[in-house]
């Protein structure tokens, strides 16, 4: 069985949210007051987690699985829910999304319990500008976070960075050294609207364009020729640059809003409280921890997930006059 949908794409990659908590509260995410969290009785549990992605890797054809939140590195079992995937036959590649706080003591383990990269996120080079963005005063915890993911082997290390009109737009070219210099893999966000406070207007978004224009400036970029296939993130080398690997130094735009590429996309995603999401914009999810505490086989919970992904819409339909932002904010879903 495969996670199909009508319009011939296949699903292979798993997002897998495991706690909406966070302990950052980026603008274009979060209210400054945090958000009223799922009930814990609603989260899944390790085994639950550990179950349904069992079940997708080995029914579903699950070969990526990508732990995100909320911060996944505030989940208490992620060492060993990591290690349990890294266990799975077929095995798939493991990645993590994270603000990065306490990487710096958690990096090593989480490389021997079998985690292969990790992705930073990390907007501004400025301390003051990022407690101003994110309501934080963690800006050197990430940056000790990005250097222990670094010298514990979990390579390339990406970054992630999004751009706010008159926040942080003047960093493009400033965070792209600063990712050269530390051999980090650069990727800039389009702002999506899915912030919790519904503000996200497409006349203030940083575009991807204007993003490359501020690159070019600075570098030269090179349309990288690797295949993209269903990866987000459009590359360029960036050409007299080298990795820590000794390979042509990249820089991407995941141009979600401007340039879509939902007709190439391979996500399927499970958020914190067991529902799957065929579509960060989705309208609708199918609850499978109903279906696991009701006693459902394994057979029952991958045939529910492969009718809620057989129905994925055909684009995320952010232009459509009749759009609607999604209940669940991004930090609810899992980024
Ligand atoms: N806490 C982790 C982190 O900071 O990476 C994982 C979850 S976070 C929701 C995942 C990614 O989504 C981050 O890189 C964050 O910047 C991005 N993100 C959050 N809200 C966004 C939005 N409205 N538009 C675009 N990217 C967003």
């Amino acid at each position: 069985m495969t996670l199909a949908d009508r319009h011939g794409r296949v699903a292979t990659d798993l997002r897998v949210s495991l706690t909406d908590r966070c302990n950052l509260r980026c603008a274009y995410c979060m209210p400054a007051e945090g958000l009223d969290w799922l009930p814990s009785p609603t989260l899944l549990t390790d085994d639950e987690v550990i179950r349904l992605i069992r079940v997708a890797v080995s029914r579903l054809g699950i070969t990526e699985v990508r732990f995100t939140g909320g911060e996944p590195l505030l989940r208490r079992g992620l060492v060993d829910i990591v290690r349990a995937v890294a266990e799975l036959t077929p095995r798939p590649s493991t990645m993590l999304t994270t603000n990065g706080i306490g990487l710096d003591k958690t990096a090593p383990t989480l490389a021997a319990a079998g985690l292969d990269r990790v992705n930073v996120s990390l907007d501004t080079l400025d301390p003051d500008r990022f407690a101003a963005l994110t309501h934080r005063k963690r800006h050197a915890d990430v940056l000790a976070g990005l250097a222990a993911a670094a010298r514990a082997g979990l390579v390339p290390v990406k970054m992630n960075a999004v751009l706010l009109r008159g926040l942080n737009d003047d960093e493009a070219v400033p965070l792209l050294r600063f990712a050269l210099e530390h051999g980090y893999e650069l990727r800039f966000i389009e702002q999506m609207p899915l912030d919790a406070g519904h503000t996200w207007r497409r006349e203030e978004m940083v575009t991807g364009e204007e993003i490359l224009a501020r690159l070019r400036s600075a570098f030269d970029l090179v349309p990288d020729p690797a295949e993209r296939g269903g990866a987000p993130a459009e590359t360029w080398l960036v050409d007299g640059h080298h990795g820590l690997d000794g390979r042509p130094a990249k820089v991407g735009v995941i141009a979600s809003v401007s340039r879509p590429f939902c007709g190439a996309c391979d996500r399927t995603r499970l958020t914190a409280d067991g529902a799957v999401r065929s579509c960060l914009f989705s309208q609708e999810e199918t609850d499978l921890r109903g279906a696991l505490r009701a006693g459902a086989s394994d057979d029952d919970v991958a045939e529910l997930w492969r009718k809620a992904m057989w129905a994925k819409p055909a684009g995320h339909g952010i232009d459509d006059p009749k759009f609607l932002q999604p209940a669940r904010p991004m930090s609810a879903i899992g980024g």
